[in-house]
């Protein structure tokens, strides 16, 4: 390992990142702990720190672009724990999203590995593809068949099936969307997203409920893509900027002065817009603006006063969402709201900032470490003994949701918006 680096000391022969931000690290080790993959394999390579090794080696020519070290750069979550945990400030979320474009442009993947990547890429950000796949599926469940496709599956798929919700139900219609309309508090715009708005629409929906009531007016995007959160994370850069730049003119022409998302990975990369189209001579002071104006819903729900609410008997945990907590920083918003409902009783689980392992597509491509997160978490919530899990992100639901399905846990997860909405209006006996 090299000695603690103050200031730059080759010239870099690689465009792999920002070379100055390598510099922040001070390689005291303080993140390794913090990293799910460090805990996972204990290898240096696995770390925070083996990683901005490894990017500064890529970056001075000292090191070849193997399949080794690519394993160990696909191998990162992307949760963003170690920027929290890092005294030195280290961006390392910009880090790696950098390195996984270049390593996306200059070095190849075994042939399995590509066609996870492409399977991912070209159906995920579009919704109207994952509804036209997921149509046979659902009509399976529809007929209770589900248990016995599943097992007929060869085991990708059937892992990849296990962790969808239930598909029956998942909110994809929309009869119940609030319209838009004023609001004395400013409008807020809910991006519904693209994964989320097939499989959890119903937090959007709740999310635009829990907004109006609190004062909120509801503006409407005239067209939603994906956010580019799963390209920036797998190092697709370009379609990154395209999806953003889209997303910026919608947010815009909207008139919003706010804008959400219900999955805390969009959120962050909505606040990142004026980062990643610094340079675009057109949009680039328009993506700035909109970045400015990404809230989150617990943030402008504690901001307008907590809402009057009936008791609600239960007990529950919160998971801290990656993105939210170590992208955001929003951490105690969605206690106080959870806190203020009278009846309910939050018991804090054990590391519950540390990931799931869902991580965009991580549960996708690396099956295996993503199942050894869940574990670990889904025994931390089941030690609390609490009767919900609450959480502000999708991928978590899902993730969590299907581990806790397969110890036939009675534990019921529910995303944030959809257990306040519960809360608010209970179902009647
Ligand atoms: S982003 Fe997460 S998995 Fe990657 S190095 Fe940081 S803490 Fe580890
Ligand atoms: S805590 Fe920060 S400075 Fe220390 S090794 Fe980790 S990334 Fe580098």
């Amino acid at each position: 390992m090299d000695a603690p680096d103050q200031m730059p000391q080759r010239a870099p022969v690689r465009d792999v990142v920002e070379y100055e931000l390598l510099f922040d690290c001070v390689h005291c080790g303080l993140c390794l702990e913090a990293c799910p993959t460090y805990l996972l394999t204990r290898a240096e390579m696995d770390s925070p720190r083996g990683r901005i090794y490894q990017m500064k080696a890529l970056a001075e020519g000292r090191l070849d672009a193997d399949t080794d070290v690519v394993r160990h750069l696909d191998f990162c979550l992307g949760c963003r724990g170690c920027e929290t945990a890092c005294p030195s400030g280290v961006h390392y979320g910009a880090l790696i999203e950098q390195t996984r474009a270049w390593v996306e442009d200059n070095c190849s993947r075994s042939m399995p590995e590509r066609l996870k990547r492409w399977v991912v890429g070209a159906l995920f950000p579009y919704p109207a593809r994952l509804r036209l796949a997921l149509a046979p599926l659902r009509m399976i469940e529809r007929a209770g068949l589900r248990p016995m496709l599943e097992r007929a599956m060869p085991q990708v798929l059937r892992e990849w099936i296990d962790l969808l919700p239930p598909l029956n139900g998942s909110g994809e219609l929309r009869t119940e969307q609030e319209s838009a309309h004023e609001g004395r508090r400013g409008s807020v715009a809910v991006h519904h997203g693209c994964v989320a708005q097939v499989l959890a629409d119903r937090a959007n929906r709740n999310a635009e409920k829990l907004l109006g009531r609190a004062g909120y007016g509801i503006a409407r995007l005239g067209r939603t893509v994906c956010c580019g959160a799963l390209d920036l994370h797998s190092g697709n850069r370009r379609r990154a900027r395209q999806f953003a730049r889209a997303n910026v003119r919608a947010i815009r022409q909207s008139g919003a002065d706010f804008v959400i998302s219900t999955a805390s990975g969009c959120s962050t990369a909505m606040a990142e817009y004026g980062e990643l189209l610094k340079d675009d001579p057109e949009l680039g002071a328009a993506a700035r603006e909109v970045s400015a104006r990404v809230r989150e819903l617990s943030r402008l729900l504690v901001e307008s006063g907590l809402p009057a609410n009936d008791r609600f008997e239960c007990t529950l945990t919160y998971h801290d969402a990656c993105h939210l907590a170590h992208g955001l920083g929003i951490r105690e918003q969605p206690r106080t709201l959870l806190r203020s409902i009278p009846g309910v009783k939050l018991i804090e689980m054990d590391s519950s900032d540390l990931c799931c392992g869902s991580a965009g597509s991580y549960n996708l491509t690396h099956p295996e470490a993503a199942r050894a997160l869940a574990r670990r978490k889904a025994d931390a919530i089941i030690a609390t003994r609490a009767e919900y899990v609450v959480l502000a992100n999708p991928g978590c639901q899902f993730q969590i949701a299907a581990e806790l399905r397969r110890r036939n846990s009675s534990v019921k997860v529910m995303h944030l918006a959809d257990f306040l909405a519960l809360a608010a209006s209970p179902p009647q006996d």
